[in-house]
């Protein structure tokens, strides 16, 4: 029998809808509520290292305990591995046997900033600067002209560390990179966007005032090292072995009269990471083994010993075998996995890189990329289509709202993520994530429901 013509289409045809439309009054205050925190986590968290500190406060309160190697866990057991304070894997463990495969999240958190060279400090007509060297994909020109904090560790010869954060209290200093006025700007106004402020020209300012006494050659910077030797007791040499970075000082905030957005530096990645590890804390037994991963070095292609294509989560899964003497590539075999990672919401006003039925859209739920890459998917892992059919009875029987999405049009550019990684370890992965736009700005955009949504992705992945 023929389908009549008015009911076609609602059985036939893929729909999307938007997530304000779809949630109840309940579950968009549910949403609402679960962001309020999140933007204190991203207030707090705005390094890999201050990530993973804040991270472990939350697991510990939850009763997550350091993984211990060789020690039998039972299921319900929660453990968590810190790897030099950059990266973190935090786990539940199941009722099944490990050989059964685990259900790992992958988030980094490590986000794109203005990291100091080795030898930074200089003074030019008496201003004190940081030389930099900036870290991960940005568009250099918007880094200049907003409040920046100073965050990081200065590491002395001795071993002692000194744990730097200047310009999050409203009572701090802030720093800033300078840019050329309009009216003196006509040479620089000629040069291409990605070349309007270079490399070179990141340079943060840190002082005026000249120390006082005899005649002294580079006052400004004399007077700087002596307000950081007496704060800290460091010198100039001790920046040799220092990990200082520069972020927007601005603390998150709604974005919007209807308040649906939040506006923060750091969504990329830290709004997985922080879905993920709310998802984990709310799964206390799971059937299969729960794993959440806060890893680093992602904005810079994952290479480094506290990145994804290190050993690190083979070693942790290693681990937990040892106890049971079981063969840690089976366990990875029949694991399945979600890169945790944002992809580019839809903007309006730049239509033409993006090809909109296959583009994620803001506050239509988490986007699943299927793969990443660019040029003829190069570059990327591509979940099969096995995978993906898992992926969506898992969200639609829960009623999570996702979506699709690609990184633009075929050709326009591309990227990507820890996926690759996590298959070359013969684990099944797709990307699922939070839609962002002005992604790797100091100001990113995303919506709170697409924020909850991605929670609850998570979740019901480990439950
Ligand atoms: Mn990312
Ligand atoms: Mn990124």
């Amino acid at each position: 029998m023929a389908i009549p013509a008015d009911q076609i289409k609602d059985k036939l045809f893929y729909k999307q809808k938007n997530s304000s439309l779809r949630m109840s009054d309940e579950e968009l205050a549910k949403a609402y509520e679960f962001c309020e925190d999140y933007k204190h986590y991203l207030d707090d968290a705005k390094t890999e290292r201050e990530a993973v500190d804040v991270t472990i406060g939350i697991l510990e309160k939850n009763g997550f305990v350091p993984l211990e190697y060789g020690k039998k866990y039972a299921a319900g057991d929660k453990v968590y591995y810190n790897n030099r304070g950059k990266a973190l894997i935090c786990a539940t463990i199941g009722s099944r046997p490990l050989t059964d495969g685990l259900r790992i999240a992958i988030a980094h958190i490590d986000c794109p900033r203005i990291d100091l060279k080795p030898n930074p400090l200089y003074e030019s007509s008496e201003l004190a600067y940081f030389k930099t060297h900036y870290y991960g994909g940005i568009k250099k020109y918007q880094w200049t002209t907003v409040s920046l904090s100073a965050h990081g560790v200065i590491v002395k010869k001795d071993g002692t560390k000194v744990t730097v954060c200047i310009g999050e209290d409203e009572s701090d200093p802030a720093f800033c990179i300078l840019d050329l006025l309009p009216h003196l700007a006509r040479e620089q106004s000629s040069r291409t966007l990605a070349d309007g402020i270079r490399g070179e020209e990141l340079n943060i300012l840190l002082g005026s005032n000249c120390y006082r006494g005899d005649d002294i050659s580079e006052p400004v910077k004399t007077n700087i090292l002596n307000i950081l030797f007496e704060k800290y007791g460091v010198t100039e040499e001790d920046f040799l072995s220092a990990e200082l970075t520069f972020v927007p000082a601005a603390k998150a905030r709604d974005i919007g009269l209807d308040r649906s957005m939040i506006g923060a530096y750091g969504h990329d990645d830290r709004v997985c990471a922080y879905t993920e590890l709310m998802a984990i804390l709310d799964t206390s037994a799971p059937e299969y083994t729960a794993v959440s991963v806060f890893a680093d070095r992602e904005e810079i292609g994952s290479i480094g010993n506290t990145g994804m294509r290190s050993e690190l989560l083979r070693n942790f899964v290693n681990a937990l075998c040892m106890a049971e003497n079981l063969p840690s590539w089976l366990v990875l075999q029949n694991s399945k996995c979600f890169s945790a990672d944002v992809s580019a919401a839809f903007d309006p006003t730049f239509p033409d890189v993006c090809e909109f039925r296959n583009t994620a859209r803001l506050g239509y739920g988490a986007v699943i990329m299927k793969y990443t890459g660019s040029g003829g998917k190069s570059g990327t892992s591509e979940a099969s289509a096995e995978f993906m059919a898992f992926v969506r009875s898992l969200l639609d029987s829960n009623n999570v709202i996702w979506q699709t999405g690609e990184l633009g049009k075929v050709d326009a550019g591309g990227g990507g993520t820890v996926a690759q990684f996590v298959s070359d370890m013969d684990v099944d992965v797709v990307d699922l994530g939070v839609p962002v736009l002005s992604m790797h700005s100091p100001l990113e955009v995303v919506s709170k429901t697409d924020v909850y949504n991605t929670y609850l992705a998570f979740k019901y992945f480990f439950e």
